[in-house]
């Protein structure tokens, strides 16, 4: 609890003090320090100050300076205090409970994007946070738990940011953890063989005052590369203690945690509050505005003078809002326009760069006598791999080459294990049948649940073998330069090169596809990917394609599958106009691509990549499509007779007696036949009264323009939970009973369904026509539950609901026009 929480008379133990240098320096002056033990003798009404004792005086704080105390409160000590004790209980430790002795350390990581930081957070958390040689990666903050010695950190991974400037949200972000959250130490993760462009934001952080360990992570490629960092000498000259780490084997990390309990105990003698020189002009500038917010005690107490001064001067357009909003701050804000503009008229420059120069400046003097850069091989290495993988004419046709590699092996290699996993559902389900009494629960577990499921899990190697390949791509650096070479393109249909991961993604599934989106930095391409990737046809809805080309496309099969493909992608770019035009008008600044240099890949990174894909599609499979497959099946099972199940039954039973008691007498194929067909008619009658078979007739009458009948409206319902679940509703209602399931019989079936009703009776349903509008229909209309619920929880509800309308519609349009109109030409 905090200082302010307490009431009149309580009595407690300060544990930590937390806001910047120097207000932790002056409240400590006051007597505040760890172990002290204090008493509330006054509060003021509306958060006006409050009067302590402690050391046998009274000092007066507000309120907001008491928020920054964290103090506990100790039942023992007031008995002691009671009690009057005059002995030599000095121990301060004694008097804060074992579990609180200030011993827990809020750990805030802070970096440029790509330093390094997941990967060292992962390190310590043991947790399973994706770490990409990509910027943009880290796009919330993860939180994690890691003890050591008697100490507990609470560990902070924030998004990775150049500047603590108020331009980005990722930047924002992370300065507003620093101001709310008080973080006792920041760890600034730096890439030690780019030190010149991080140490930018480690100057931000020497204005902030606040306590900061240095992780010059990378330091396995800074040996490699010969370059020599004096590191001794660089943390005198900062006063923020360095500790060289390597985030991919933790090498350092020990030392990094002993060195931030060191700084936290305020025992590491590197420690000092530098000012970073601005140089005359600038400083003078500092010193007016200064000046003029030392009259302002609220302000002082949430963040440092000459950091406020500076962003003051830098016209750091949060700060002026905050200033702007607070009382009197008029004068404040006249000086500091004053400022900047004398400075202005003197350097004849922008004030924020001439700040952002002198920042430089302190850097490259900070390293001058501190690193010697070898021949700088790792980006000589990568300018060289560049020249040929980002080559003007071979770098396109190499990415097509990986991209047919990525799916190749992704449908052709990922064909084996499929098909084990298809006969190991086969086994389980018969293993099941076999053990189980006839009867509803045997029928739901294997018709329904394991079937179902079964068919979706079907398609976790191609999953994980995709995910192989863009892992491979995000940590060894080429996913930076795919989006390089694409972002021409891109940009003409009106979309960013950082769309086109997930758009090849969603080739495999929709589903990581659209969290895959969170590497675009803008809010409204982000979106507009969301909304196009579910065009990209997806690995489910091919077994549909297959099973309808192969019936009613037998001669031009690559033709009719190429051109669904190509019809996803037009729409996808089509859509992405419209939405340009109407919704997204307004877009960001174009923002800098990093081209960060090529790595070798950590196998673990990428099998834990892998793993996590993997985890979250069975669970998509455990989830919502379980659900799905259960109610699917139990609508056609349910009610289970129609009025005619009688008569059929007991058919059937006078042809099994026959059958039994002529023996060979009779033809038994025959009469066999005659029950399977008898079994048929029943079925079908059972389906069409089921539950499901009226929902199918219900929605027929919209679906009867494209072409269709009642069971493919079931089949396109229930496709909804997942496209793959079109095929073997289909299968189920086409009585396909499961030994004798197999294509030749499906296809068979299809050719020769007739509509049963309406003025069609006993025509064929399927023409090749009806086949492609019905393919185009699948292809184009709702992506499915998961896709739907994942662009909720990534976006708003908002555009889920959009983008299950507007597909399904435009779906409706597109089979429409085919079926209508190609009526006339066959
Ligand atoms: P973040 O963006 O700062 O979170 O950086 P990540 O943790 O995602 O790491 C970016 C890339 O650098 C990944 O490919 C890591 O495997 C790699 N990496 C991280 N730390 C080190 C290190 O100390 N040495 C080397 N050679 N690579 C590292
Ligand atoms: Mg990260």
């Amino acid at each position: 609890m905090n200082l302010s929480e307490l009431n009149i008379g309580d009595k407690a133990i300060v544990v930590k003090i937390k806001g910047h240098g120097s207000f932790q320096k002056r409240i400590m002056e006051m007597g505040f320090v760890r172990g002290q033990e204090l008493t509330v003798i006054k509060k003021a009404p509306f958060n006006g100050p409050s009067e302590y004792s402690l050391m046998g005086y009274r000092v007066s704080l507000r309120q907001n300076e008491a928020n920054l105390i964290e103090v506990e409160k100790n039942p023992q000590l007031n008995e002691l205090s009671s009690m009057k004790y005059e002995g030599t209980i000095d121990n301060n430790q004694l008097k804060l409970t074992k579990n609180n002795q200030g011993k827990n350390i809020n750990v805030a990581f802070v970096g440029n994007p790509n330093c390094g930081k997941t990967s060292l957070f992962n390190f310590v958390s043991g947790a399973k946070e994706h770490v990409g040689n990509y910027s943009g990666v880290t796009v919330s903050v993860k939180e994690a738990k890691y003890k050591k010695d008697d100490y507990t950190f609470f560990l902070n991974d924030l998004p990775g940011t150049y500047s603590l400037t108020a331009y980005t949200p990722e930047e924002l972000y992370v300065r507003q953890h620093i101001f709310k959250e008080h973080p006792d130490i920041v760890v600034n993760v730096i890439d030690g063989t780019n030190l010149e462009r991080n140490l930018y934001l480690t100057t931000q952080l020497i204005d902030m005052d606040i306590k900061v360990v240095i992780a010059l992570n990378m330091y396995d490629d800074v040996e490699k590369s010969g370059t020599e960092i004096k590191i001794k000498e660089l943390e005198e000259l900062l006063g923020i203690p360095i500790i060289p780490t390597v985030g991919i084997n933790g090498k350092g990390v020990d030392e990094l945690f002993d060195k931030i309990i060191e700084v936290y105990e305020n025992k590491c003698p590197i420690v000092r509050h530098i000012h970073i020189n601005y140089g005359e002009e600038v400083e003078h500038s500092i010193v007016n505005i200064r000046q003029a917010t030392e009259k302002h005690e609220n302000i002082q107490v949430k963040m440092s003078q000459r950091f406020l001064a500076v962003k003051l001067l830098e016209q750091d357009s949060q700060i002026i809002r905050m200033m702007t909003n607070m009382d009197s701050s008029g004068e404040v804000l006249k000086t500091s326009y004053k400022e900047i503009n004398r400075i202005e008229e003197l350097f004849k420059a922008n004030s924020d760069s001439i700040i952002t120069d002198a920042k430089y400046g302190f850097i490259k003097g900070a390293l001058k006598s501190t690193l010697k850069k070898s021949p700088y091989k790792r980006q000589e290495r990568s300018d060289n791999i560049d020249k040929i993988l980002t080559h003007k004419f071979l770098g396109f046709p190499i990415f097509l080459g990986f991209i047919f590699l990525m799916f190749y092996t992704t449908f052709e290699i990922g064909a084996y294990p499929m098909n084990w996993i298809d006969a190991g559902v086969g086994l389980l389900n018969d293993f099941v049948k076999g053990i189980m009494p006839e009867g509803m629960l045997s029928d739901l577990l294997t018709d329904g649940i394991i079937s179902g499921t079964g068919g979706v899990i079907i398609f976790l190697p191609n999953i994980l073998i995709l995910f192989f390949f863009i892992s491979l791509m995000e940590d060894t650096g080429y996913m930076a330069r795919a989006t390089f070479i694409m972002d021409r393109f891109m940009h003409k249909i009106g979309l960013h090169g950082r769309s086109f991961i997930p758009m090849i993604m969603g080739f495999g599934c929709n589903v990581p596809a659209i969290m895959a989106t969170r590497t675009i930095r803008d809010k409204n391409d982000r979106l507009l990917t969301m909304l196009i990737v579910p065009f990209m046809s997806c690995s489910a809805r091919l077994p549909v394609y297959i099973l309808f080309i192969g019936t009613f496309f037998p001669k031009t099969p690559t033709l009719v599958l190429i051109s669904l493909y190509a019809i996803g992608i037009l729409f996808a770019i089509i859509t992405a106009q419209i939405l340009n035009i109407t919704t997204f008008k307004t877009k960001n600044a174009p923002f800098v691509m990093e081209l960060p240099p090529y790595r070798m890949p950590a196998a673990k990174s990428i099998f834990k990549h892998m793993w996590d894909k993997g985890v979250l599609y069975l669970k998509k499979v455990g989830g919502v499509i379980l659900i799905a497959v259960i109610i699917i099946w139990a609508l056609g099972y349910f009610p289970q007779t129609t009025e005619n199940t009688e008569t059929y039954n007991a058919q059937i039973a006078q042809l099994e007696q026959t059958l039994e008691q002529d023996g060979v007498a009779t033809d038994t194929t025959a009469i066999q036949e005659q029950i399977a067909n008898i079994e048929n008619i029943k079925n079908e009658e059972q389906l069409k009264e089921s539950y499901l078979g009226k929902i199918g007739q219900a929605v027929e009458p919209l679906i009867r323009p494209l072409g269709f009948d009642w069971r493919m409206g079931i089949a396109l319902l229930s496709g909804a939970a997942a496209k793959e679940v079109v095929v073997s509703t289909l299968s189920v209602i086409l009585q396909l009973s499961d030994d004798e399931e197999n294509e030749d019989q499906l296809k068979n079936k299809l050719q020769t369904m007739t509509f049963d009703d309406g003025k069609h009776k006993g025509e064929k349903v399927f023409t090749p026509l009806v086949a492609f509008s019905f393919l185009i229909f699948v292809l184009i209309y709702f992506p499915c539950v998961g896709v739907i619920a994942v662009i909720a929880k990534e976006s708003k509800w908002k555009w889920a609901i959009f983008s299950a309308l507007y597909t399904t519609g435009l779906a409706w349009v597109l089979s429409f026009l085919i079926f209508q109109i190609g009526k006339f030409f066959m």
